[in-house]
């Protein structure tokens, strides 16, 4: 069998690797890319085969980077099943309309700006395209084997990245010898995160894909309790306010989840916060029902009472209600995406704030190359919003054990579950620099065989 690395090579997005096993063709993923141009126009780069070809796909969870692609997929021929465990099955049903419309945004802009080289710019894929994608899902249980295709079965095991994130290993039937396992980490959760169990051990398998996103750091020690309070109580003290860039799926929970127990112990003051995310109610209601994403702590607290700041949370209605709590100079903490401020209506809120030095920017998750969080993060003085080049005199931090990711430690922690080394183990999704640390660590450390793909490279299993 092979492997075609298709993305998330040097780049933590994009992911998409193509298994050929003679008699069928799968797809484990089929993200976008996001971030530098040049990465974003791979986005348009065909398939090297036919989509009608590919037998089915099976997403190890539902973030853009890694199903964003499959209205694309579906609109260029593909129509067998799409597997997804039961909480990526739902978040998909919002994830993949919204990605469509931002798609069809973007190519409005474009022709009304007239800066695209298509002319008329068109989108990636509509809302229709979605639409069709969504159709072919199907819902998967963990931990029970799926047939993919003739000789090629697929598991999902919780991963505690997100709701329903799941490392996926495929079994394939091997003539004259023992079956092949290949593992797919998908993102891999922190562990003793809030909210989500830790990640499940490392199953037997002959080759394993892993995530590199902090493949080159560990966080602090500290508890982003302590680290959250104290950065909301300095800002409301200035008479300023924060706002929280953040994932609408994974990241908003969690620190609606650790706000709540902050206020519950009296440890900030009691002042409003806003989620300004339409997603954000949608994505918060399907954390809540998926109970087999949910650690004992958060099922306990659940039973017990709402776990999350949610219920006392406001939302502005409409763009217009994003615009005025935006211009608001009341103390209140925001959480708005997107994640990495790439668009969304958080840019509403760093518009007004970013030029005030009494508010503070609180960044959450990884920062990819070429994104306007990962420009905050490095400290440039101006960006770019809307069109505006906008000051930056607000105070930026970044929590970094709040984010979805394990760090280095915690990577290699799981990978030291594995009951045997795989034969050969692949780094993936990390920038360059991440995922070449990893692999001399893994290297080092556990004496595997570990390399690290190219982008479109193609390895023999077996
Ligand atoms: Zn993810």
């Amino acid at each position: 069998m092979k492997i075609k690395f298709l993305g998330a090579t040097g780049t933590v997005t994009g992911s998409k690797y193509l298994v050929d096993t003679g008699k069928a063709r799968i797809l484990v993923d089929h993200g976008l890319f996001q971030g530098q141009k040049a990465l974003r126009e791979r986005n348009w780069a065909p398939l090297p085969v036919e989509a009608s070809s590919i037998d089915a796909v099976v997403v190890t969870h539902a973030h853009v980077d890694h199903i964003g692609g499959l209205p694309l997929l579906v609109r260029q021929g593909f129509h067998g099943p799409i597997h997804a465990s039961s909480g990526s099955y739902d978040v998909a049903q919002f994830i993949l309309p919204d990605s469509a419309r931002l798609q069809e945004e973007d190519a409005r802009y474009a022709n009304r700006k007239g800066f695209s080289k298509h002319s008329p710019a068109r989108p990636l894929y509509t809302e229709k395209d979605a639409r069709n994608a969504l159709r072919l899902f199907v819902r998967c249980k963990y931990r029970l084997p799926i047939g993919l295709a003739p000789g090629i079965t697929a598991e999902f095991l919780p991963a505690g990245h997100i709701v329903g994130s799941a490392h996926v290993r495929l079994t394939v039937e091997n003539p004259g010898g023992p079956p092949l396992r290949v593992l797919f980490s998908g993102d891999i959760g922190p562990y003793d995160a809030p909210i989500l169990p830790d990640p499940t051990p490392v199953p037997e398998c002959d080759a394993l894909l892993v995530e590199s996103t902090y493949g080159d750091r560990d966080h602090d020690a500290v508890d982003p309790r302590d680290e959250l309070a104290a950065l909301v109580t300095a800002a409301i003290a200035r008479g300023g306010r924060i706002v929280i860039p953040a994932f609408a799926v994974g990241r908003t929970q969690e620190v609606l989840y650790l706000l709540n127990e902050l206020r519950e112990a009296n440890r900030i003051p009691q002042v409003p916060i806003i989620v300004d995310s339409p997603m954000a109610e949608q994505a918060t209601k399907v954390v809540l029902a998926h109970v087999e994403d949910q650690d004992e702590e958060m099922r306990e607290r659940a039973r017990s009472g709402g776990p999350l700041a949610y219920r006392t949370a406001q939302i502005p209605k409409g763009p217009r209600g994003s615009r005025m709590a935006a211009r608001s100079k009341k103390p209140a903490i925001i959480i708005s995406a997107s994640g990495m401020a790439t668009g969304g209506r958080v840019l509403h809120y760093l518009r007004e704030m970013l030029p005030d030095p009494r508010n503070t920017v609180l960044l959450t998750g990884f920062q990819a190359m070429g994104t306007r969080g990962r420009r905050l993060f490095d400290g440039e003085k101006t960006v770019k919003i809307h069109g505006e080049f906008v000051e930056v005199n607000a105070q930026v931090k970044m929590i970094p054990r709040l984010s979805a990711h394990a760090d280095r430690g915690q990577i290699l922690r799981w990978l030291r579950t594995a009951p045997r080394p795989p034969r050969t183990t692949f780094v993936v999704h990390g920038e360059p620099d991440a995922s070449a640390a990893l692999r001399d660590k893994i290297a080092g450390e556990l004496g595997w065989n570990v390399v690290v793909p190219e982008y479109l490279q193609e390895v023999e299993i077996g």
